[in-house]
Parts: structure tokens; C-alpha cells; sequence
């Protein structure tokens, strides 16, 4: 009985000792490693570029499930900092898109469209900068407020591009499912049917 008791005793001060012994040891590396970090920016970017790529898919699967367990908490935050700083984001928003839409634009269209760097412009020259069916310059919209550059028709199935076509005529055409039978029954109706409803 005395034996163990002691022994309990004995176990107890070894814990007490290794826990300050750690605790002092601890500091001490966690300065040392402070210190070679602020002497090693370059080196720290560097391993934790590494480390990131190395261990992406395993702190993307984490941050994923860290999202889905507190999405409530995360979204009322969100929510919270978004209208306490509307204005301040807007404007940012529409200072970046106003810098960025035409480069990005740009870039999207040449990855959609298999263009090489230049070629829009040079079909642009080649139709004068005009839409191919009405030969009117673009005047719709984008979201950023400039006006939009014409669109790069093409076939949804094959990707072969045809001309460059305003908002309206672009629109147009696909609503007609660019099916040349249906323009031809609607100019036979425009030109037989309408002029009859006029008179009428
Ligand atoms: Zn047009």
C-alpha cells in the first residue's frame, strides 16, 4: 500500500517535471524557429509553396469540410461584413472590373473560341468593326456598363467560329434555333402575312 502510494507520488512529480521541462523547452524552440523564419522569408514562402502543393487535395478535403460543418456561422458573417461594407465593396468591384473587363474578356473569349492572340481584331477589321447581318455597331450593355464587344458566332456542336454578330442578331438568330427553313417561313410570313394585318 505505502509502495504504491509512493509510487503514485513519484509518477505524479516525474509529470510535473516534464510538463515544465517542455513548457520551458518549448518557448525556447518555438523562439528559435521565430527568429530563422524572420532571417528566411524567401526559404518559408518557399517551403510553404511546397508544403501547399504537396498536401493541396488533403487542406482543400479539410477546408471543405470545415465550410460544410459551420456554413451557417460562415455565411451570417459574411452576410454581417457584407452589409456593413456595402459601398466600400461595390466600388472596389466596379474599380476592378472596370480595370480588368476588357483584358479578361479577352482571355475568355480566346480560350472559348480557340482564337490566337490578335485574331478578333483582325475579324473585327475585316467587318469594319459591324455586326455581319445588320452592319450596325454593338450598342448593347455588359454587366460592367461599357459596351459589349460582338460576339464570335459558332456552331455549339463543332466549335467551327462564323462572323462577328451584335447582341440583338445573335439573340435573334438563336431563337430561331439558326435554322435557315424557319427565317425562310418568317420572311414569307413577314412579307405575305404582316402587310395584310397592316391594312387590316
Ligand atoms: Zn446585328
Amino acid at each position: 500500500m505505502a509502495l504504491e502510494v509512493a509510487t503514485e507520488q513519484h509518477r505524479a512529480k516525474n509529470r510535473e517535471y516534464s510538463r515544465k521541462y517542455s513548457a520551458k523547452t518549448r518557448a525556447q524552440i518555438n523562439d528559435k524557429a521565430r527568429a530563422c523564419r524572420a532571417k528566411n522569408p524567401e526559404k518559408v514562402r518557399e517551403y510553404n509553396r511546397e508544403y501547399d502543393a504537396k498536401n493541396r487535395d488533403r487542406i482543400n478535403g479539410q477546408e471543405r469540410a470545415r465550410r460544410a460543418k459551420n456554413s451557417e456561422q460562415i455565411n451570417e458573417r459574411a452576410r454581417e461584413y457584407h452589409a456593413a461594407n456595402r459601398e466600400q465593396i461595390n466600388e472596389r468591384k466596379r474599380e476592378y472590373d472596370a480595370a480588368n473587363s476588357s483584358a479578361k474578356c479577352e482571355k475568355t473569349r480566346n480560350r472559348v473560341h480557340n482564337l490566337a492572340p490578335g485574331q478578333y481584331d483582325d475579324m473585327l477589321a475585316a467587318q469594319s468593326g459591324l455586326c455581319a447581318i445588320c452592319g450596325k455597331p454593338e450598342t448593347a450593355l455588359s454587366s460592367s456598363g461599357g459596351v459589349r464587344a460582338l460576339a464570335v458566332d459558332h456552331c455549339h456542336d463543332t466549335g467551327v467560329r462564323g462572323g462577328l454578330l451584335c447582341h440583338r442578331c445573335n439573340a435573334g438568330i438563336g431563337l430561331l434555333n439558326d435554322d435557315p427553313a424557319l427565317f425562310r417561313a418568317a420572311i414569307d410570313y413577314l412579307e405575305s402575312v404582316r402587310p395584310r394585318l397592316r391594312i387590316a
